[in-house]
């Protein structure tokens, strides 16, 4: 009797199980010279084609605003246009250019949307490098932020020659739009990966999560930690992947306005933000300003942001994992980096100078959190398998 009670139950669960199982699917595409991954559960009145359509249709839209490499682009029209008339922006170039206008007061001039004319005077647009003279450097940076927004959305460029590329920020709004466009057709639980620039759509019930692995800067090949993550947008600058060699030396993509020279210091800066648009655009200033102003820059917000900051280390091929206190229980060391890569908790808040090792006395794995720890985020140890799989496993691309 027992046992068919036990058989019973069983089978109102699995028929419950599989009668509101979403559909789950990936598709892949190529836009905005990276590639766009997405992992969706749909729910019956979508097709995969319509989730695919939707999400090409944004980049599509997107690269026509953003994309410097085409002469129509509405950026290119922008930065062609005359100095000192106000040019009135589309909505998306627009909410763009004011959460940069944001992040360029906010990181004291570390983002700057203008670094166009830096960017080409090391090389980045020809993908030939060439080492600029202190006088192109400092004629170049006399061309960086002069340029005004208007509440009624006209930019006006105050210099001639000021430039934007907006490469630091634009897949992140990408990534925004598409995940919303896709929730709004019905989509709970999903992925969207554009590059390295994520959002992560966690189920209304909260059974899903993500487990997203961070590239090492060092190797980019592999992945020295996962975290454990929903509903958030991720973002990571890393400069190994996209860099000009000049004699030898290799120079990454994101630059520094203080010197004019491509930053450096910082292996990968890796956000976690309420969205794509926010982690984008504060992984790349984070890149640029390193442990000590980025842990300002947080500070600053009035967004909750978790972020972590792989610095070099003592010895070649070693690196400091640096993580706010908000991650400290999600982020997983792989276990052959143990040896090689310390994980510490960044700052606490009462506490913003010291670096607290996270265990002791060899702090080198932090464990998941224990079933039913409360806290924003979901936990990937309650994860419920995903249509009779495990909670997958999905990694950051880095630029
Ligand atoms: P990716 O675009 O490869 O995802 P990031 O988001 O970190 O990487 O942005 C780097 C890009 O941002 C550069 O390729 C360039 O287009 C632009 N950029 C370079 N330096 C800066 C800067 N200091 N502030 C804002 N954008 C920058
Ligand atoms: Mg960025």
């Amino acid at each position: 009797m027992q046992r068919n009670s036990f058989f019973l139950i069983f089978f109102v669960l699995m028929l419950s199980a599989c009668s509101d199982q979403p559909e789950r699917i990936e598709f892949q595409f190529k836009t905005m010279g990276t590639i766009a991954r997405c992992d969706l559960e749909l729910p019956p009145e979508l097709s995969p084609a319509e989730a695919r359509s939707m999400a090409v249709a944004i980049c599509d839209s997107v690269t026509a605003v953003f994309n410097t490499w085409q002469e129509n682009s509405e950026l290119s029209r922008l930065n062609n246009a005359p100095t000192g008339t106000a040019i009135p922006v589309s909505p998306w170039l627009r909410e763009c250019l004011a959460a940069a206008e944001r992040l360029h007061i906010l990181s004291d001039g570390a983002f700057d949307p203008t670094a166009e004319p830096l960017m080409r005077l090391w090389g980045f647009y020809r993908q030939k490098g060439c080492l600029p003279s202190q006088a192109e450097l400092d004629s170049a940076r006399a061309l960086l932020g002069k340029w005004d927004l208007t509440g009624s959305g006209e930019v006006t460029k105050t210099t001639a020659g000021t430039r934007f590329d907006l490469g630091g920020i634009a897949k992140g709004l990408a990534v925004d739009k598409i995940a919303r466009r896709l929730q709004k057709a019905g989509v709970d639980n999903g992925l969207i990966d554009l590059g390295g620039n994520l959002f992560c759509l966690g189920g209304a019930s909260g059974r899903h999560d993500w487990r997203v692995g961070l590239r090492d800067p060092l190797n980019r090949d592999r992945y020295f930690a996962s975290v454990a993550i929903t509903g958030l947008g991720i973002s990571t600058s890393g400069s190994y992947e996209r860099f000009v060699t000049i004699d030898g030396h290799r120079y990454g993509h994101i630059m520094n306005p203080a010197t004019g020279r491509p930053a450096e210091g910082v292996l990968s800066a890796t956000v976690f933000a309420p969205t794509a648009l926010l982690a984008d655009g504060l992984s790349t200033a984070m890149f640029v300003l390193g442990q000590d102003r980025s842990r300002e820059l947080l500070g600053d917000l009035e967004e909750h942001v978790e972020a972590i900051l792989v610095i070099p280390g003592r010895d070649m091929g070693q690196a400091r994992v640096l993580v706010t206190p908000g991650l400290a229980n999600r982020v997983t060391l792989a276990p052959e980096y143990e040896e090689l890569y310390q994980l510490v908790t960044w700052f606490q808040p009462d506490q913003a100078s010291a670096f607290i090792p996270l265990s002791t006395p060899h702090p080198r794995r932090v464990q998941p959190p224990a079933p039913g720890h409360s806290s924003r985020y979901h936990s990937s140890s309650n994860a419920v398998p995903r249509n009779g799989r495990p909670p997958r496993r999905w990694f950051l691309r880095l630029p």
